[in-house]
């Protein structure tokens, strides 16, 4: 971008902010502004125009209201966790960090409702809640750093989603604010709203739509009682099955998680869960609710995972076992980002019948692409998590880490899957919603975007690809060869 531009367009937006926030809530140097170039996905990284804290909706409204009438772009970032590059800023945009609003506003214990502001972690809901015995269900693995803002923003999930579901199926109401200033507030305490409802609609639109500025969330009871199974396999495919067997016998565990031996060795380096090193693939299984419910689904499930082929059980003893098996799963990335200078975490859904054919040629991949991957999965989701290793440091690794990961998610594709099941398109895989949707439905989604959000100025260059970038990706796609994996089938 042309640097008289830029800084006309920065002294400006200075200007018209002076009036409405102190000094302290923008930064504009490079140096201080290098925190935030990026997201969870490292490989992007940009610095914005500038960076913009604001602490209360007055603030924020002068933010939006100067960048309209300036025509300047506004990337909206929570916690910075997001994987998919959503948050990385965009050249001449600014960055607007919402970590400002974080206050628990109000935690209804009798009614189960918590209203919060957007910054709030994941987390804290639940320790606030905790005294009404209640909790907030969705925990994605970055639960103690998120924001509820990106949660809603990506409609996050996390390993007890198959049973309590994700964020959309736990947020009563947001209230956002439009690039216009104009506040709207989407869904309702109320069971059931009247007229269109648009709270789904906005729930995993990336920061496309508004700028989310508080979120009341259900809480609900914590379980009286839950167990892990901890299970060995011969094989990744007899973990596949197992995962199938469970789910056709009409059980819903708490919890259905698989981890290849590669994921399981690093977590094991890294924090001692008690893992089998000897198994090919370990599924962790839990059950939740009255104890004798759960001691009935424990038996039906060690059956069915016996019967499959697992070759070691153990089943957690107390509530400290149940909690040391899953902070290993839970620590899958931190315990692969130990093993290399840097980790690409794909995030692809396939059906879960297929989970043993996508391995398999993963495994082929690594081989190609001279990279080790490390899996974990939702696999009672069917989403899975590979994690290439690389170094961020060499560009030869680089560019192979992202033809590898451009390659699992053609596979997902062809396999009847979709590109991401939690983390957002982003900028990662912007190019791939050209392969998923046709021109026809990412119109739809231009629509409802321009909607919300008149000039596109909110997050524009992420998640919903123009016509123009997708006619690019095709001529790189014919360059790169032929349509990717002919022998699949394509539903
Ligand atoms: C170690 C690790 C583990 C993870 N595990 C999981 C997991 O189990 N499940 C899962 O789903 N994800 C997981 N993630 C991804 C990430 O934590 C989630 O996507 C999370 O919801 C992002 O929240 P954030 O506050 O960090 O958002 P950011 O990364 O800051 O932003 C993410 C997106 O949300 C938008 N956004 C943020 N705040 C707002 C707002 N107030 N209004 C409008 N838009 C907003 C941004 O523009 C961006 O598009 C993991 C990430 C890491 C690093």
């Amino acid at each position: 971008m042309n640097t008289d531009v830029t800084s006309s367009a920065l002294s400006s937006l200075l200007r018209a902010l002076a009036p409405h926030m102190p000094s302290a809530n923008i930064i504009s140097q490079n140096d201080r502004m290098r925190p935030f170039e990026a997201d969870a996905l490292t490989m992007f990284k940009q610095l914005p125009l500038c960076v913009v804290l604001p602490e209360n909706e007055t603030q924020l409204k002068a933010l939006l209201c100067a960048c309209s009438a300036l025509n300047i772009g506004v990337v909206t970032r929570g916690a910075g966790t997001g994987l998919s590059g959503g948050a990385t800023p965009s050249a001449g945009a600014v960055l607007l960090v919402m970590s400002k609003f974080n206050c628990i506003i109000e935690v209804d214990g009798d009614n189960g409702v918590a209203c919060v502001q957007a910054g709030v972690r994941n987390a804290a809901i639940s320790e606030a809640a905790a005294v009404h015995g209640l909790y907030y269900a969705p925990d994605p693995s970055s639960q103690i750093a998120c924001s509820i803002g990106g949660n809603v923003a990506e409609n996050s999930g996390g390993v007890h989603c198959l049973k309590y579901g994700l964020t959309v199926h736990n947020v009563l109401k947001v209230r956002v604010m439009l690039m216009s200033g104009e506040v709207i507030e989407l869904g309702g305490l109320a069971p059931d709203a009247v007229g269109l409802d648009l709270l789904p609609v906005f729930i995993g639109s990336e920061g496309m739509l508004g700028v989310v500025t508080t979120v009341w969330v259900k809480l609900v009871p914590k379980p009286r009682h839950a167990e892990v199974i901890l299970a060995s396999f011969p094989t990744v495919q007899s973990a596949a099955d197992a995962v199938a067997n469970v789910i056709a016998a009409g059980l819903i565990p708490a919890g259905l998680e698989m981890m290849d031996a590669a994921s399981t060795a690093a977590v094991e380096a890294y924090l001692h869960a008690g893992y089998d090193l000897e198994a090919a693939a370990l599924l962790l299984c839990e059950s939740d609710g009255e104890p004798d419910v759960v001691a009935q689904e424990i038996a039906a499930m060690s059956q069915i995972l016996r019967e499959a082929g697992a070759t070691r059980l153990q089943v957690s003893q107390n509530e400290a076992e149940r909690l040391k098996f899953w902070a290993g799963r839970k620590s899958a990335f931190p315990a692969a980002a130990r093993l290399a200078p840097d980790y690409y975490c794909m995030d692809g859904t396939i059906p879960r019948k297929s989970l043993g054919r996508i391995l398999t040629a993963i495994a082929a991949m690594e081989q190609e692409f001279g990279l080790q991957c490390l899996n974990v999965f939702h696999a009672g989701d069917g989403n899975m998590h590979p994690m290439i290793l690389f170094n961020g440091a060499d560009p030869d690794e680089v560019e192979r880490a992202e033809h590898f990961g451009a390659k699992i998610l053609e596979a997902s594709i062809a396999l009847g899957g979709t590109i991401t099941g939690e983390h957002g398109v982003g900028l990662e895989k912007i190019g791939h919603m050209c392969m998923q949707f046709t021109d026809e439905e990412r119109g739809a989604m231009w629509a409802v975007k321009a909607a919300f959000d008149p000039p596109g100025l909110l997050n524009a260059d992420k998640a919903i690809p123009t016509l123009h970038r997708c006619a690019e990706f095709g001529r790189m796609h014919v360059h790169h060869g032929e349509m990717p994996f002919p022998d699949l089938p394509r539903f």
